[in-house]
């Protein structure tokens, strides 16, 4: 199947073609013709599955432009208003179909001017809310689309988008978008759309396979170790780090950078601009590395992110869901790495039985095996060299004096000094070690099932086995 396949507009489908993209995702082969038809839709997609375009092509198709905005996104956060914008921009242009973003933080004045011109505004609800309370701006929308509706609900702007839908017209084709699908989600869909279609991608299919996805068992004071450990083996191009914290972000960021990482964070309380530059400088590939608490990075669409680590375990499923949707998009494999302690593996195991799929076990890699990595990308990248006119001039000269094994054993010495691994041989628990500790929880929770988290975990610490060392 291609886009071809569904009855889009001309320059929509140029746009489409130009993006590259070549077959469409599963829930826009279901979304799109709904939408078409002119249902509202619930639909239900793990992130990264191309739910943007899911609804953006489909409603430009049918738009007209010229004729005021006829299409309204509200988005949980500016980050993905900015980049939903881009996205729709991208496929509406040909068609003169102009975007306004909307957000809060910003200036009144220049928003409203450009709400004038677009076609269709992305709006994050506080900001939209006022406008409209206000009678700043009046909307008369066609089409009205929650996107990521369950980054909404969790944000806390359940009031600001009941309220937002009051100065609504009744006439809208309505479309809502969520990777997960909770009770509330529901609730809130049954008031705003009419007789929708439901549009559920199957666990099976949902789950972005794309993303392979590890787990590794250590101890609370190894996860500055582990973690660096494993971007020296991975390798990674771009990845995200994601804490739990603001503070644990900035010091992270830092203790990173002084290992010579070029490294960025990310977090709630950096001014606007302050997150504008580092995520630029993130996509640029200025910053490698960057640190960031969920918030911040949710959405966040970066293409290339090769590696999503996750430095604590995030508590609910629907969070780990989200940070490890940053990586495996538009059709590119990704790796999610979380790290643990003996005590999280119960929440691990939690995590792995509401998203549904496996979360391999995996030993932190010792110095020995960073170095054989290491030697083994030299020697391709050697294969790859290509010998020149100053290399054999160099080696010509060397020869006066030293023999050629001599010489290559030099320069091969020269090439690693630099390569030296730090921190201790092993980090964190080997897969034996591992079992035994996922048993113990199993059966811990069998006996504690429905006492408290937080004493279940008091408890469980007399019980642990003494630490034991590595060195
Ligand atoms: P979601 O909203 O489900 O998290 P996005 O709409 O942000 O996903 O899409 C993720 C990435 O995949 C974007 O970079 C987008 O351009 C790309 N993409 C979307 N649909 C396709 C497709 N059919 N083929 C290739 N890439 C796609
Ligand atoms: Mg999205």
């Amino acid at each position: 199947m291609t886009f071809t396949d569904f009855n889009l507009d001309e320059s929509i489908l140029a746009a489409v073609n130009e993006a590259g993209f070549k077959e469409p995702s599963p829930v826009q082969k279901e979304a799109i013709p709904l939408i078409l038809q002119g249902q509202d839709i619930i639909a239900q997609a793990q992130t990264g599955t191309g739910k943007t375009a899911a609804f953006g092509l489909p409603m430009m198709s049918i738009m007209q432009g010229n004729n005021g905005v006829e299409g309204l996104v509200i988005v949980p956060t500016r980050e993905l208003a900015m980049q939903v914008s881009d996205e729709l921009y991208r496929f509406g242009r040909h068609k003169g179909l102009r975007t306004a973003t909307v957000y809060g933080g910003t200036a009144y004045n220049k928003q409203i001017e450009r709400i004038k011109h677009a076609s269709i505004v992305i709006a994050t609800p506080g900001r939209l809310q006022d406008l409209l309370r206000s009678g700043k701006i009046t909307l008369n929308p066609a089409f009205v689309v929650l996107d990521e509706a369950d980054e909404m609900l969790d944000m806390g702007f359940l009031d600001e988008i009941k309220d937002i839908f009051t100065y609504l017209p009744e006439s809208r084709q309505t479309l809502m978008f969520s990777a997960t699908m909770p009770a509330a989600i529901r609730r809130l869909a049954e008031e705003i759309l009419r007789e929708p279609a439901t549009v559920s991608i199957t666990k099976k299919e949902s789950t972005n396979t794309a993303i392979t996805q590890y787990y590794y068992v250590v101890q609370e004071y190894e996860r500055d170790d582990a973690l660096i450990r494993l971007i020296d083996f991975k390798i990674p191009n771009k990845c995200i780090v994601f804490c739990r914290t603001k503070k644990e972000v900035d010091r992270l960021a830092t203790h990173l950078n002084a290992q010579g990482f070029n490294v960025g964070g990310l977090h709630g309380d950096m001014e606007q601009r302050q997150r504008e530059i580092a995520i630029r400088a993130f996509k640029q590939g200025g910053i490698d590395i960057f640190v960031a608490t969920d918030v911040a990075a949710r959405g966040l669409d970066v293409n290339d992110v090769t590696h999503v680590f996750n430095y604590h375990i995030p508590f609910d499923s629907e969070s780990y869901v989200h940070r490890i949707g940053r990586t495996g998009r538009g059709g590119k494999t990704g790796e999610a790495i979380t790290l643990v302690t003996p005590d999280e593996l119960r929440t691990l195991k939690r995590i792995e039985k509401d998203v549904g799929t496996k979360i391999l076990n995996e030993t932190v890699p010792t110095r020995n095996d960073v170095q054989l990595n290491r030697t083994d990308g030299l020697i391709a990248e050697i294969a790859e060299t290509e010998i020149s006119p100053d290399a054999i001039e160099l080696v010509k000269t060397l020869q006066h004096q030293l023999d050629i094994v001599t010489i290559a054993h030099l320069l091969a010495s020269k090439l690693l000094v630099t390569q030296e691994i730090k921190g201790k041989d092993k980090i964190g628990f080997d897969a034996s070690e591992i079992e035994t500790m996922i048993r113990r929880a199993m059966q811990q929770r069998g006996n504690e099932r429905g006492r408290g988290n937080y004493r279940g975990g008091q408890r469980r610490k007399s019980h642990r086995p003494k630490q034991r060392r590595h060195y």
